[in-house]
């Protein structure tokens, strides 16, 4: 079992500086990773509506008598005011659980433009104490900026794509700078990260694997880290991370891979 670090959110609770991510795991499949990565030390898993596999995460904490930190998200069909109050409950139903920590809203879906009513929904949600934290998911500095103005609500999370191909170094300033913490999706770019050949000197120097490599550059910059696997081995590999340290030359290496055109998910701004 490993010694894992916190992170403490803008709301003062803390989050969990690694968690697994379920998505793409076959819903009838959840429940046994879920199992299977708190039995490896896992203490957080993100979820979300639209991977429709909040069921069998929520069946795979219930299994185990430990602490986890569940995240889900709001999908755009439940966007607006009322939808999102609607949309939390759908969510917390199925999860089945006593508490969700974080929901967040999945993107901000532009052409909708309903993300500031339903920001304005989780805020509510977590003054009646039906959720315990609340953040968004693939907000730019614009969509940031016009929540917090509307709302005076700063987002505990904004959860966003980047992994040592695509840092999103000013996003990240910007969020240091209001307390938001980041949380990176695919950190090992999907698997791509893995081969990079700078990736795998350093993990020849230090003897470890790559994606070992990888997720210990997140958390060594104050990320929170949600990898996804489904084997044992590589779930145990993920979080065997927490007794070696990078170094100068290390971080310059990994500094240097980061690209404008490093993206592989979707542009937030077209994402309808
Ligand atoms: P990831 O970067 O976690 O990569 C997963 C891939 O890497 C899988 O193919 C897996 O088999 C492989 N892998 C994992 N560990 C490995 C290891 N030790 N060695 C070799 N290969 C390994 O990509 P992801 O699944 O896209 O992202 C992780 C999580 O981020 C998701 O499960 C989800 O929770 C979240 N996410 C959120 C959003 C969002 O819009 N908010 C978008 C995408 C993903």
């Amino acid at each position: 079992m490993t010694d894992q670090p916190s992170l403490t959110l803008n709301d003062g609770r803390s989050m969990p500086q690694i968690g697994l991510g379920v998505y793409q795991i076959p819903a009838d499949e959840t429940a046994g990773v879920v199992q299977a990565a708190i039995d490896a030390g896992y203490r957080a898993v993100d979820t979300a509506t639209i991977y429709g596999n909040e069921e069998g995460t929520g069946a795979g904490v219930r299994a185990r008598d430990e602490t986890i930190f569940v995240t889900s998200k709001l999908w755009r069909d439940d966007f607006g005011y009322d939808a999102a109050l609607k949309g939390f409950e759908k969510s917390f139903d199925r999860l089945g659980l006593d508490w969700v920590d974080l929901y967040l809203l999945h993107w901000p879906f532009v052409e909708q433009d309903l993300f500031v009513e339903s920001w304005k929904a989780l805020v509510r949600l977590q003054q009646e104490g039906r959720v315990k934290s609340i953040g968004v998911s693939n907000f730019t500095m614009d969509h940031l900026e016009r929540i917090i103005h509307d709302t005076g609500v700063v987002p505990a999370v904004n959860q966003i794509e980047l992994h040592p191909s695509f840092q999103q170094v000013e996003l990240r300033a910007f969020h240091d700078e209001n307390r938001i913490v980041t949380t990176s999706w695919s950190p090992l770019g999907q698997g791509a990260a893995l081969d990079d050949p700078a990736i795998a000197a350093i993990a020849q120097k230090h003897g470890r694997t790559p994606a070992q490599i990888v997720l210990r550059w997140h958390i060594e910059a104050g990320l929170v880290v949600i990898p996804k696997s489904t084997s044992p081995a590589r779930l145990a590999e993920n979080i065997a991370i927490f007794d070696f340290a990078l170094d100068a030359d290390d971080e310059r290496a990994i500094a240097a891979l980061d690209r404008r055109d490093g993206r592989i998910g979707p542009d937030p701004m077209s994402m309808a």
